[in-house]
């Protein structure tokens, strides 16, 4: 008997005792398992099963390839080989207030790459680069790929969410691990992470993999292993990669909020920008520049971001791409043009001392409780709130100064956000002596 619908639950069945008791999957046990989950062939309670024994006994850097290849296949690919520059692109795995890549976009367009960004949503504390542009009147994410297409080819920079057509796979597997409390595993955020940058007909793909307190890796080791399982992902390709395990202990500059965002990024392309928002924009730039071939090393590529965001050229682009996408392009020099919140409250340090530690995630949430972000997914976000830091980590403070801003539209979401802000900023007597720099690690792919 031959007949394939027959073959398949008895061959989903060996798939799950094979991940079950730890063995190895072939790249065709993994192909079929995704492809026949994706057709609705392999019932969602099959697939879930797989999920959990996945994120229990693991998968090998060869399955994590298999899996991340077989959901790229699911859907479509963009090509983009009518451009005849590089395209580069840069993913974050998830920050507060980390707005680089609104800044890196036009950046990368300004030195003559192309960035095909294809982006997502706030997830749980983190923000998300969807919302922060949608903060900008008119602006609109939802582009067609032919759109896409059209603004990369006018601008060189478009950022818009996913279609339906990429990596559809995905989609259904991320939504099961959601249920399963199966998000947390390094092979499935790697092979969820790169079936999707790997749709956008990239040539390059630089990974800022955070860790710290507003991490989804708070530990350096968990970080380096993501990082690592993704540069061999994408080694197994033609798109060069590097992962930048970057600290994520306190918010990327000072703004966290949709709006607020916005209005900080234009004070970077404005040459405005706070050091370590800078910093890692620059470095991440430099290395966008030398992995697209644009400069022959990463200084010559950072020397090459400075320039192009001293001189205005990043933010002309910014511009050019906020008309494109149907946005009021006015915001790039009345920032007022930007939604406000009704009201804003300090929170203010209990003690004097020095800013020693905050759980940066916990920040996060203070956002979200203000309605910047999304508790569930179905949740609209205010664009307008969010939080100001007036202090960062080894700042000193007094008794009864701002620690940071809270802007709100709700006195009641003001008092969630309040309590967990204070008591989450540690203010001791004694100045932190020792800063861990901003970049902990480098995984090369060569
Ligand atoms: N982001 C993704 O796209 N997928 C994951 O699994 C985690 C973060």
């Amino acid at each position: 008997m031959s007949n394939h619908k027959h073959e398949l639950p008895a061959n989903i069945l060996d798939i799950l005792r094979k991940k079950r008791n730890g063995e190895e999957l072939s790249r065709e046990e993994i192909e079929h398992l995704v492809r026949g989950h994706t057709h609705g062939e392999i019932a969602d309670h099959q697939a879930a099963a797989w999920l959990m024994a996945a994120h229990v006994r693991g998968l090998s850097r060869a399955e994590t390839a298999h899996l991340t290849s077989a959901m790229l296949h699911s859907g479509e690919q963009i090509d983009l080989t009518f451009l005849s520059a590089k395209k580069v692109d840069k993913h974050s795995t998830g920050g507060v207030g980390d707005k680089t890549s609104l800044i890196l976009a036009p950046l990368v367009a300004a030195g003559g790459l192309v960035a095909p960004m294809i982006s997502g949503r706030g997830l749980g504390h983190t923000g998300g680069t969807l919302d922060k542009l949608e903060a900008i009147p008119g602006f609109r994410v939802n582009l067609s790929v032919s759109e896409f297409k059209r603004v990369l080819a006018e601008c060189g920079c478009c950022i818009t969410g996913q279609t339906a057509e990429i990596a559809p796979a995905d989609r259904k597997l991320y939504y099961l691990r959601h249920f399963t409390s199966t998000i947390d595993s390094p092979p499935l955020i790697c092979a969820s992470i790169m079936s999707k940058k790997l749709a956008e007909g990239i040539d390059a793909l630089v990974l800022d993999v955070k860790t710290g307190s507003g991490a989804f890796m708070k530990r350096e080791e968990d970080a380096v292993l993501l990082g690592e399982l993704m540069v061999d992902t994408a080694k197994r390709t033609v798109v060069r990669a590097v992962a930048l395990v970057t600290g994520m202990d306190q918010p990327l500059g000072y703004k966290i909020g949709n709006a607020l965002e916005v209005e900080e990024v234009i004070g970077a392309l404005h040459g405005q920008g706070p050091s370590d928002l800078v910093e890692l924009t620059v470095t991440l730039a430099g290395w966008m520049f030398h992995l697209g071939g644009r400069c022959a090393t990463v200084e010559e590529g950072e020397h090459l971001a400075r320039e192009l965001l001293a001189s205005g050229a990043a933010r002309e682009k910014f511009r050019r791409m906020i008309e494109l996408q149907g946005g009021d392009a006015r915001v790039v020099d009345e920032p007022d043009r930007l939604p406000r919140a009704k009201s804003a409250a300090e929170v203010v340090s209990a003690s004097n001392g020095y800013v020693t530690a905050m759980d940066c995630e916990l920040i996060g949430v203070a956002g979200v409780l203000l309605g910047g972000g999304r508790q569930q997914e179905s949740d609209a976000v205010d664009p307008a709130v969010g939080i100001v830091m007036q202090k960062k980590l080894g700042d000193p403070v007094q008794r009864g100064e701002a620690l940071c801003t809270a802007h709100f539209n709700s006195a009641e979401q003001m008092e969630a956000a309040r309590l967990i802000i204070e008591r989450n900023i540690q203010v001791e007597a004694i100045a932190p002596t020792v800063r861990a720099p901003l970049v902990r690690r480098i995984i090369r792919d060569r």
